[in-house]
């Protein structure tokens, strides 16, 4: 039975995930512990994940990191939401907004006044009184206060940032919280011959790493929890049928937007995101869809600015291990699976599994019990995320495009089904346990990609229709003076945050 006696953790990786933990782990374990990261510099990193959800500010500040001093290092800007554009029909767009819809309305949620005031020709669009989306679509942004009881949202915010310039600065963070790296190839996973647990890394020039637990963060290959114990995948492309990504930066353009964009295209998306000194694009597609050819001219075709380096090639699958720690070994990132970036949600799991790894970890033998509670809690966790990515997928409106028309069609997962047809009669979103995605995001993208619920909560209907109406103009025009006052997200960044020059 694997045990920490001697307490020491190596990190397999060195990608976001990678240094992630390593940071999280050199912040909070005393020096008892011993952390150990091998990479190597010949293998690289997929590092092209540069948005974020709000979460992350949490990772950060529990690091102790300045938010001026980490957007300055990573040529960082903020993020309010994400722009989808053709997703709910060719020429649609909304965005979904992270923080409340509307505002909060004693009993029940706010969208059940909007769907009565729509149904009555008495609201606008639902981003109208979403603050990020009326914020973002100005180009404005803020560290917003509210008094304490203010029945007015915060504007809450997450970043776009470069993910290689970001895992430099963690690994300054980690290394100088004692935690060692070891440049090198892993070329065997050594097992006890008794336990079969790990018990070592051999590199390519023949040292080893001994280890007592060990965190894969290997990205794509599982080199630990897959290769090495043979923890099978679950694969889940027949909802997520995208299989590969072309990346490529281009140089930046004004106004720098305070969103990521994801367009919609003929068998997949591109996203567009904003960074100080360029601006990340990348195109997801499905490769029985389309060739890499055709995908890498869409993407080129459709950049802002000069092409920055050569469009680089990333084939994936969606799914997740069958089980994210087995033995004495925990897979973080894309070692755990994968689910594509059209949520920002890849960052956000590493971290997760970094608090979950920090809850679980163990003072002496690892109990059975610990292990399946922290892989229930995974496979929970990742699984309602996947559902919330597919339903962008099966709401889709690009009627007459055989990839979408496809998608409109396919069985869903039977949570995701279930959600959708109790949202469509009543309106209601049911959030479950801590899953990710509250009831904020799920209207938005249900009600921007045109599933609108067939009646709204009883409550809703004891407004008169003069006070719903005046209700709904006033919080959109005090959303939109408030964004008004907002200085330009250029501006912010100029002022708060802004990068200098980036030195290699
Ligand atoms: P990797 O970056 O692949 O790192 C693996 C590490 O393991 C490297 O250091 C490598 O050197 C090391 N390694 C591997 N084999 C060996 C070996 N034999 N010996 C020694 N070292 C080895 N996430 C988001 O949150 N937002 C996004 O916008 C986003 N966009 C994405 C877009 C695409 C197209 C893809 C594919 C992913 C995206 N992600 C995004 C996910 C995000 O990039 C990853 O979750 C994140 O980078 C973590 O990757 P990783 O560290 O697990 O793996």
């Amino acid at each position: 039975m694997a045990s920490l006696t001697h307490r020491r953790i190596v990190i397999a990786g060195g990608g976001t995930s990678g240094w992630m933990t390593a940071a999280a782990l050199g912040r909070f374990l005393d020096e008892s512990w011993q952390v150990t990261l091998v990479e190597s510099d010949e293998i690289g990193t997929i590092g092209v994940g540069e948005a974020t959800i709000p979460m992350v500010r949490n990772f950060n500040a529990g690091l102790g990191i300045d938010e001026a001093a980490f957007m300055a290092a990573t040529q960082g800007s903020y993020k309010l939401g994400i722009a989808f554009e053709g997703w709910g029909g060719f020429d649609e767009s909304y965005m979904h907004g992270f923080g409340l819809v509307g505002r909060g309305l004693g009993l029940i949620p706010f969208h059940h006044y909007w769907l009565r005031a729509r149904a009555e020709g008495l609201a606008g669009p639902l981003g109208d009184y979403v603050l990020n989306a009326v914020a973002g679509y100005a180009g404005r942004f803020a560290h917003v206060q509210r008094a304490e009881g203010s029945p007015l949202p915060p504007l809450p915010y997450a970043y776009h940032f470069d993910a290689t310039l970001y895992a430099r600065f963690l690994r300054q963070f980690a290394q100088g919280r004692g935690v060692v790296r070891r440049e090198g190839r892993i070329v065997e996973v050594r097992r006890d011959p008794h336990s079969g647990d790990v018990s070592a890394l051999t590199l390519a020039d023949g040292s080893e790493v001994a280890g007592d637990l060990f965190v894969d963060c290997s990205g794509f290959r599982s080199l630990l929890l897959g290769e090495a114990l043979g923890v099978g995948y679950v694969d889940w492309s027949e909802w997520l049928r995208c299989d590969r990504a072309v990346a490529v930066p281009c140089a930046k353009v004004d106004p720098l937007v305070p969103y990521t964009r994801s367009i919609a295209q003929r068998a997949g998306w591109r996203w567009r995101i904003p960074l100080q000194h360029r601006t990340g694009n990348g195109h997801v597609f499905c490769s029985a869809e389309m060739s890499e050819d055709e995908a890498t001219a869409i993407l080129l075709g459709g950049l802002d600015g000069e092409a920055l380096a050569d469009p680089r090639a990333i084939a994936f699958k969606a799914g997740r291990r069958e089980t994210f720690w087995e033995r004495n070994v925990v897979a973080i990132g894309l070692a755990s699976g994968f689910i594509e970036p059209l949520e920002s949600t890849s960052i956000h799991l590493v971290q997760t599994a970094i608090s979950r790894l920090l809850d679980f970890l163990p003072s002496g033998p690892v109990a059975d019990a610990d292990r399946d509670s922290f892989n229930r809690l995974a496979v929970f966790e990742i699984e309602r995320i996947r559902d919330f990515v597919i339903l962008h997928y099966a709401a889709n409106g690009r009627v007459g495009e055989p990839f979408w028309d496809r998608l409109r069609t396919m069985d869903l997962p039977e949570p995701l089904a279930q959600r959708i047809a109790v949202f469509r009669a009543t309106g209601r979103i049911v959030r479950e346990h801590d899953e990710l995605f509250d009831v904020p995001g799920w209207v938005q993208v249900m009600i921007g990609q045109g599933i609108v619920p067939e009646r709204w909560h009883p409550l809703a209907d004891q407004a008169s229709s003069a006070d719903l109406k005046g209700f709904m103009d006033t919080l959109a025009a005090s959303y939109l003076r408030d964004a008004e006052r907002m200085p330009t997200h250029a501006d912010h960044i100029a002022r708060f945050c802004p990068a200098g020059e980036l030195h290699a």
